[in-house]
C-alpha cells in the first residue's frame, strides 16, 4: 500500500506519454501523405530561422502587446516546466523537493517560477478579455466559429488552472514548512505562494497535507492531460513553430516553384532527339497531376504548414481580399488543410493504413474556387506569419489545378491567356496593329 500512489503515477506517466506518442505518430504519418520536398539554401540560414522566429519570437513582437505577452506565456510556460522534473523523480521516487539540496541555487529556481507564473496569469487574463470582451475583429471571422473558439478559450483556462494550481501546491507546502511537518523539508524561495499561504493560516496540518497533494495530482495530472490535448488544438504550434521555421522558404517571396512533371514535358518537347510518335512505355508511370486538389497533392511543407497554424489570424488581418469583404480568409486556407487531413487521416485509421476514397477533397469540399481566385499573390498573409507558413503556395498549387488539370481558370484570365498566346499581348488586338495609333496623332 506504500507504494500504491508511486505506482499509480507510473502508471499515469506511462499512459499519458503513451498516448501522446500514439499521436505523434499519427501525425508524421499524416504529413509523410505529402510530396517529398528537396530543400534549397544553406542549413546554417535554417538554423538561424528557427533561433530568430520560433525560439527568439521576432515576428511576434511586431505587434508588441500581444507579442510581448505571447513571450510571457511561452517563457513562462517553458521555464516552470523544468520543476516538471523535479515532479516526475518525486512522483516515482515519493521523495519531496528532490532538487532541495541545490539550496541557493533552488530558493532563485522556486521563486523565478513562481514570479513567472503570476505573469503567465496575467497575460492569459490580458488575452482572454482581447478575445471575449474586446472581441478583437480578427478572432470573431466565420471561421472562428464553434471548435476553433472553443480551443483558443480551453487553451487560456487550462494554462490558468496549471499556474494557479502550481501556486496552491507550494502555498500549503510553505505552511507545512512552517509547521515543521514530516516529508516537507525546509526548502524554495515563494514570493508569490507565500502571500496565499498567508490565507491558509487558520488549517489544520491534515488539511494543509490534503489540499497540497492534491493541487501537485492535479497539476501533474493537468500537464500529462495538456500535452495530449495539443494533438487535437492550434496549441500545438508550440512543439511544431520549431521545424516549420526551420523548412521555412528561403527564396525570395515573389518566386514561382517550377513544376517538375512540366519541366518534364518541356524538356522531352525541346531534345532533338526525342521520337514524337514513340507511344508511352508500358511500364511507364501514370502522369503526373499538375497542381494540388486535394492533401496528398501538397507537399510535406505545407502539410506540416497546416498542422503549424496558431490560427492568430495575423495573415487574414492583412489580407486585401479579405479586407475588402471577399470570401478569402488565408488561415482558413490553413484550417481547411489541416481538416481535410485529418479526415484522410482517419480515413486510413479505419481502413488499417489503406487509402479508400472517400468521395471527398480538399477543392470544392473544403475550399472553394472563388476563395483560391479571390486571392491577389501579394504575400503579405506570407510576410505577416509568425511561425513562416505560407497559405499563398497552397492557393497557388489549387489554382494550378484548376488551370492546367481543369482549364477552369475564370473566363477573364482564359481570355487573357489566349491573347498572350495569340497576340503576345493581354489585349485582343493583332501584333501587327501594335503601332496603329501613330496613325491617330
Ligand atoms: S497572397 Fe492572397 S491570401 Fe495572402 S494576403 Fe495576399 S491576397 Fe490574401
Ligand atoms: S497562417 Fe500564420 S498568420 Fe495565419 S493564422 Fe496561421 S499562424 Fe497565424
Amino acid at each position: 500500500m506504500q507504494y500504491l500512489p508511486n505506482l499509480l503515477f507510473v502508471l499515469a506517466l506511462i499512459m499519458g506519454i503513451g498516448y501522446f506518442t500514439r499521436n505523434v505518430r499519427k501525425l508524421i504519418r499524416n504529413i509523410k501523405l505529402g510530396r517529398e520536398v528537396t530543400l534549397d539554401g544553406p542549413s546554417a540560414e535554417r538554423w538561424k530561422n528557427m533561433a530568430r522566429i520560433a525560439l527568439g519570437q521576432q515576428k511576434m513582437v511586431v505587434r508588441p502587446i500581444a507579442g510581448i505577452l505571447h513571450v510571457i506565456v511561452y517563457v513562462g510556460f517553458v521555464v516552470i516546466n523544468i520543476e516538471v522534473l523535479e515532479i516526475i523523480i518525486d512522483g516515482i521516487f515519493g521523495t519531496h523537493r528532490i532538487f532541495a539540496f541545490l539550496g541557493p541555487v533552488y530558493d532563485v529556481l522556486i521563486g523565478t517560477f513562481e514570479i513567472l507564473a503570476l505573469l503567465v496569469i496575467v497575460a492569459v487574463v490580458v488575452f482572454w478579455m482581447r478575445r471575449n470582451a474586446l472581441r478583437l475583429q480578427r478572432f470573431w471571422k466565420p471561421e472562428m466559429k464553434g471548435w476553433p473558439k472553443r480551443d483558443a478559450d480551453w487553451i487560456l483556462y487550462i494554462e490558468l488552472i496549471l499556474m494557479g494550481l502550481f501556486l496552491t501546491m507550494n502555498a500549503a507546502d510553505v505552511r507545512l514548512q512552517a509547521l515543521g511537518a514530516e516529508h516537507y523539508v525546509q526548502a524554495g524561495a515563494y514570493p508569490v505562494s507565500s502571500v496565499l499561504a498567508g490565507w491558509m493560516g487558520s488549517l489544520s496540518e491534515t488539511a494543509l497535507v490534503g489540499i497540497e497533494r492534491t493541487a501537485w495530482w492535479l497539476h501533474i495530472l493537468g500537464i500529462l492531460f495538456f500535452l495530449n490535448y495539443l494533438y487535437y488544438s492550434k496549441h500545438l504550434h508550440i512543439l511544431l513553430a520549431f521545424p516549420n521555421t526551420y523548412l521555412g522558404r528561403l527564396r525570395p517571396q515573389g518566386q514561382f516553384d517550377n513544376l517538375e512533371a512540366v519541366q518534364k514535358e518541356v524538356a522531352l518537347m525541346m531534345d532533338p532527339h526525342a521520337d514524337p510518335f514513340a507511344a508511352p512505355a508500358e511500364d511507364a508511370p501514370p502522369p503526373e497531376k499538375f497542381g494540388a486538389s486535394d492533401v496528398m497533392d501538397l507537399s510535406q511543407v505545407q502539410l506540416l504548414n497546416a498542422y503549424t497554424c496558431t490560427e492568430c489570424g495575423r495573415c487574414t488581418s492583412e489580407c486585401p481580399a479579405n479586407q475588402t469583404g471577399k470570401k478569402l480568409s488565408p488561415r482558413k486556407i490553413m484550417m481547411d488543410t489541416r481538416d481535410r487531413l485529418e479526415e484522410v487521416g482517419r480515413v486510413l485509421d479505419a481502413n488499417k493504413g489503406a487509402w479508400e476514397p472517400d468521395g471527398k477533397q480538399l477543392l470544392d469540399d473544403y475550399i472553394s474556387r472563388e476563395e483560391l481566385w479571390a486571392c491577389t499573390s501579394c504575400n503579405a498573409c506570407v510576410e505577416a506569419c509568425p511561425v513562416s507558413i505560407d497559405p499563398l503556395s497552397i492557393i497557388l498549387d489549387m489554382r494550378r489545378y484548376l488551370v492546367m488539370e481543369q482549364s477552369a481558370a475564370p473566363s477573364e484570365l482564359n481570355v487573357m491567356m489566349s491573347n498572350i498566346e495569340n497576340n503576345g499581348a493581354p489585349w485582343p488586338f493583332n501584333q501587327m496593329d501594335r503601332l496603329n495609333w501613330k496613325q491617330e496623332l
